[in-house]
Order: C-alpha cells, then sequence, then structure tokens
C-alpha cells in the first residue's frame, strides 16, 4: 500500500491551511525507500519494531515495501501488525510477559521469544509450539547509546549461559539477542556484544540458529546523518570474526532508524514573550516527548505563514509547551532563528519515531492530524 500523497512537502500544505495544532506531515516514499535501504544493507532478515510507531499507515507501507516480520511487545501490537497482514511474522521480544499475554501470542501463531530469566522459560514451556525459536538475551554494560536498555532486561553473560542450555534441554530452537540501547552511532557497541555472544555459545557448547542484533540504529538527530552502512558492514564483520563458519542468520530490529526520516513534525508558535521566551502548539506530553530524555534535533526550519524562511543568527530560547504544566518544556536552550515570530512554523525534521505513539491528549493538545506529502 502507498497512501498517495496529496501534498508534495509541508510547506505547500502549511501555506494553504495555515494550521493551528501541531501536524505530523508523512511521506511513504520515504518510508519505503529507507526499507529498502535496510533490506540491502543488512546481511540478515529486517524485522521492524513496532513501539516505534505503530500507526496503520507505517506498517502497511512497510509490509509493501517487503518487510514481512515484526518486533512485537504486547498482544495490541501483534493485532495492529495482523490488521495489515495477516500473515506476517511476529517476533516476541519483550522478555517480561504475563501467562495470558503467552496464550494470546500462541494463539496469534508466534513462534519466536526472547527470555531473560528462567522463570520467564517456565512461563513458555508447554504454553507455546515446542519447537518454536527461543532467544536468551544478552545484557552488557554499553557505551554508545543514548541511553541503556541493558539497565531493565537481559541476563549477563553466566546466566544467559545456563539459559541458553535449558533452552535446547527442552527442545526449543536456540538462538540469542541483545539490545544495544536506542540512537546508538557508535558501530563498537555491536561489536562489544556479537564478540560476548560467541563466547557464551560456546561456553554453552550451543551452535545458535540466529543472531538477534536488536535495533538501535540511530536517526539523524543533530550533525550529519549516521552511516548504516558502516555499522552494517561492522556487525558482519564482528559475526564473522567471533563465529567463523558457525555463524548463525542474523537478524535486526530497527525502529527509530526506520521510521523517523519519514516525518516531519509541524508546530506553531503561539505566543513569543518579551523576555523571548517561546510558547509553541505542542510539547513534551505531545510529539515533542523524547527531546526531554535525548535531546533536541538540530535540524529545525522556521518559516513565516506566508512561507518566508526565518534566516537571522540564530538566538538561545527557552521554549515551553501548550500544556498549564511547568514541566511542559523543551530541553534549553534552544537556538532558532532571532527574526521568528508569533504564528511561525517550526519544520523538525526526522520526528516519525517514538512522536505519534508517545503523543497524549493532556490538557486538549497533542498530536492527531498526520497529512501524506511526496516529501518531508
Ligand atoms: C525498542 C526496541 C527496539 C527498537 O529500538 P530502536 O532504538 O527504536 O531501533 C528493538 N528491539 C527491542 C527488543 C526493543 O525493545
Amino acid at each position: 500500500m502507498r497512501n498517495s500523497p496529496t501534498w508534495p512537502d509541508p510547506r505547500a500544505h502549511i501555506l494553504r491551511h495555515a494550521p493551528d495544532a501541531a501536524v505530523l506531515y508523512f511521506s511513504p516514499d520515504m518510508l519505503q525507500a529507507r526499507a529498502r535501504r535496510f533490506q540491502a544493507g543488512f546481511d540478515g532478515l529486517v524485522t521492524y519494531a513496532v513501539k516505534a510507531n505503530p500507526f496503520e499507515e507505517v506498517l502497511a507501507n512497510l509490509v509493501a515495501a517487503g518487510i514481512g516480520a515484526f518486533d512485537v511487545a504486547s498482544p495490541e501490537e501483534m493485532r495492529a501488525v495482523r490488521r495489515v497482514c495477516p500473515t506476517a511474522v511476529l517476533h516476541y521480544n519483550n522478555p517480561v510477559r504475563s501467562p495470558a499475554e503467552v496464550a494470546v501470542a500462541s494463539d496469534l501463531g508466534v513462534r519466536s521469544f526472547s527470555v531473560d530469566c528462567l522463570g520467564e522459560l517456565d512461563k513458555l514451556t508447554g504454553h507455546v509450539a515446542p519447537d518454536s525459536e527461543i532467544s536468551v538475551r544478552l545484557a552488557l554494560p554499553v557505551r554508545g547509546a543514548a541511553y541503556d536498555f541493558g539497565a531493565k532486561f537481559g541476563a549477563g553473560p553466566e546466566r544467559a549461559t545456563t539459559l541458553l542450555q535449558e533452552v535446547v534441554k527442552r527442545g526449543f530452537t536456540p538462538s540469542m539477542t541483545f539490545h544495544p540501547g536506542t540512537q546508538c552511532a557508535d558501530p563498537a557497541a555491536w561489536g562489544a556484544y556479537i564478540g560476548v555472544v560467541a563466547e557464551v555459545a560456546e561456553a554453552a557448547g550451543v551452535r545458535l540458529a540466529r543472531l538477534n542484533v536488536g535495533g538501535g540504529f540511530a536517526a539523524h538527530r543533530v550533525g550529519p546523518a549516521p552511516d548504516l552502512e558502516a555499522i552494517f558492514a561492522h556487525i558482519r564483520t564482528e559475526v564473522d570474526r567471533a563465529f567463523g563458519a558457525a555463524a548463525p542468520e542474523l537478524v535486526c530490529e530497527p525502529g527509530r532508524a526506520m521510521v523517523a526520516e519519514a516525518f516531519t513534525l509541524a508546530v506553531r508558535i503561539k505566543a513569543l514573550r518579551e523576555c523571548g521566551a517561546v510558547f509553541l502548539n505542542d510539547g513534551v506530553y505531545g510529539g515533542l516527548t523524547e527531546m526531554r530524555d535525548i535531546g533536541a534535533p538540530d535540524r529545525i526550519a522556521v518559516m513565516a505563514p506566508d512561507g518566508t524562511s526565518r534566516t537571522a543568527a540564530p538566538r538561545d530560547r527557552v521554549v515551553f509547551g501548550p500544556t498549564c504544566d511547568s514541566i511542559d518544556r523543551l530541553p534549553d536552550p534552544l537556538a532558532l532563528p532571532g527574526d521568528l515570530q508569533e504564528g511561525d512554523y517550526l519544520l523538525i525534521s526526522g520526528m516519525g519515531a517514538y512522536s505519534q505513539s508517545l503523543s497524549t491528549g493532556f490538557n486538549g493538545y497533542g498530536l492527531s492530524d498526520v497529512v501524506t506529502s511526496a516529501s518531508v
């Protein structure tokens, strides 16, 4: 499926409609191009981590671009994928599940799971298909990620070794997985994990069916665009070095890097105070939640309602969201063109991941409109 673009770009839509609420502009072509780039460059199965953006237009365009497998964390994500693609392969890689969630997954035909402790393996044993793939999730302290997922999920090398042996003992197909964090720009984050995965498999005496190297691929937020191909090449080199002829098949599960670039967020300046503070019509309860945790991106263009670009030298601003809550404030200072005015629009590039999916309706604000355009 491709939503037929109705607008050439966000500027054309803003000039015509002067939207007063925050709008996400979506380019199906850019999303499909990114999916093809992953599939061409990554030497293994490319799956999509649904949580980054679970909306139908995203899932349907990924399916159209040839993505047939999805990393899902909950029954609702499983159903969202199945609604657009009944035959999609689902990898249930949230390692903490209730028995009721396991039952739903089993009913929906899930045959790939991750675990990080014996209790979770017990919950699966006897309740999922007996030949299911069970990936033991490894956790290491890593550098180079915007924030570290290892603090919540994953087993250290010793526990991973005994778990892997137990997976084999129970008749499941043994694999391993890790997730280096999110917004990882440094390929070494993957390399460190791959070496230890090989040691764990060796110590356990288990040949891995597959190795899932997680998501975490960086999106273009600040500075130059990340070099995805360099990360793909590094992963391949490290897997060959660590495993040699026993190299498992590879799987990756990007969320952010798959979907971020296909969306631009347009927000409007509601008020410009004498002190220079800016009030926007969207903030940390809406599409800008992530800015509080991982900082503001530097690709923000400002345009006047008549389409003129604001290009004056940047000035540091304090920027607030629209709700009546004082934490609704972007990380400051945020440098924006010195000549911006009330009523102007901020066009923020690369906003497809963890924006729409995290937006709330708090105080009557938040993201609602998605407009399709050829480019964003
Ligand atoms: C969140 C998550 C991903 C996607 O992470 P990104 O940083 O968005 O690429 C992939 N796998 C698992 C298990 C996750 O929890």
